[in-house]
């Protein structure tokens, strides 16, 4: 029987050999799986024998991580701002500066709540998360305001093209017990709610150049290009979505888009050109790159 050591010496040579980037960190998840325990413990018990059901499940796992599939398929999970997600290959894996989206979301809730409480019997805030894929940005968003104790005062409304994406939401949502603030929509992008206009849109739609996609083959080739495509310069369907938010923005609301590092300008030029008059404002991550545009509506007449 081999031990938890040796496994690990074995699969970090295979994996460092196929071109993972991380090939230690990569078998430790994957032993840990397959054993049944957390990283930590896989590390802490290298002479631990492994019985052999658990290191055929590990060669199963290695297996297709040498072929190239991201580890977060393999397992079926991915840690996102605190929660555990699941997801597979119906919905894009939710990246770590997607978070700032979420904490960007919660702010602009969380002062909406505060400045005008709502009062008893009053329909509460609407949040679209459109293009929602796992249901990453919306199963956060109500588990932040869930802490708050805000959670009540809010509906999110997440839409996805893809039925099968939906179905992961669906799970998520669920597992996190915040399914009773969402609402499910299959929808290309928003459709005009003209009575009922949303006061906070966020979404993390493709924007990733046509050519660069074909370009890369690595992880994001196992990744729908649906959820990646954004068209010969990244922005076909944030425009798209642009040209929606007049009909579905409050006058005091405010649309959050996640885009590339490189696409400031690209983003502000089509603002411009699509909502004259709104305003655009882009932020940075916490590393100093450009990764959200908030856009909302020239400010009514006679308010600052
Ligand atoms: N940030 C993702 C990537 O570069 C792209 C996500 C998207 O297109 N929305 O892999």
């Amino acid at each position: 029987m081999s031990t938890v050591g040796e496994l690990l010496r074995d699969a970090v040579a295979r994996l460092a050999a196929s071109g993972s980037s991380s090939p230690r960190l990569d078998a430790e998840l994957l032993l840990g799986d397959a054993v049944g325990v957390g990283r930590t413990a896989v590390i802490a018990h290298q002479d631990s024998p492994v019985g052999p059901d658990a290191a055929a499940a590990f060669q199963r796992a290695l297996e297709r991580r040498v072929a190239g599939e991201p580890v977060a398929y393999i397992r079926g999970l991915r840690e996102f701002h605190g929660l555990a997600l699941h997801v597979d290959d119906r919905a894009l894996i939710p990246r770590p500066e997607t978070e700032l989206l979420v904490d960007l979301a919660e702010r602009e809730i969380a002062t909406r709540l505060t400045t005008a409480p709502r009062s008893p019997g009053m329909p509460p805030l609407r949040v679209a998360d459109v293009g929602t894929g796992s249901g990453a940005i919306a199963v956060a968003l109500v588990s932040a305001l869930r802490r708050r104790r805000m959670d009540r005062e809010v509906v999110v409304v997440a839409t996805d093209v893809s039925e099968a994406a939906l179905d992961v939401a669906r799970v998520n949502a669920v597992s996190h017990g915040v399914a009773d603030r969402m609402q499910f929509l299959a929808a290309d992008l928003l459709p005009a709610h003209l009575d009922q206009p949303y006061s906070v849109v966020c979404a993390n739609l493709p924007y990733v150049t046509t050519g660069d996609l074909a370009a890369l083959d690595g992880e994001l080739r196992f990744e729908p290009s649906l959820a990646l495509d954004g068209g010969p310069d990244g922005l076909d369907v944030i425009r798209r979505l642009l040209a929606l938010l007049p009909t579905s923005v409050r006058p005091d609301g405010v649309a959050l888009l996640e885009i590339g590092a490189d696409q400031p300008d690209l983003t502000l030029q089509a603002v411009a050109s699509i909502l004259p008059g709104w305003r655009c404002e882009i932020l940075p991550d916490l590393a100093g790159r450009a990764r959200v545009a908030r856009i909302a509506p020239a400010a009514p007449a006679g308010r600052a």
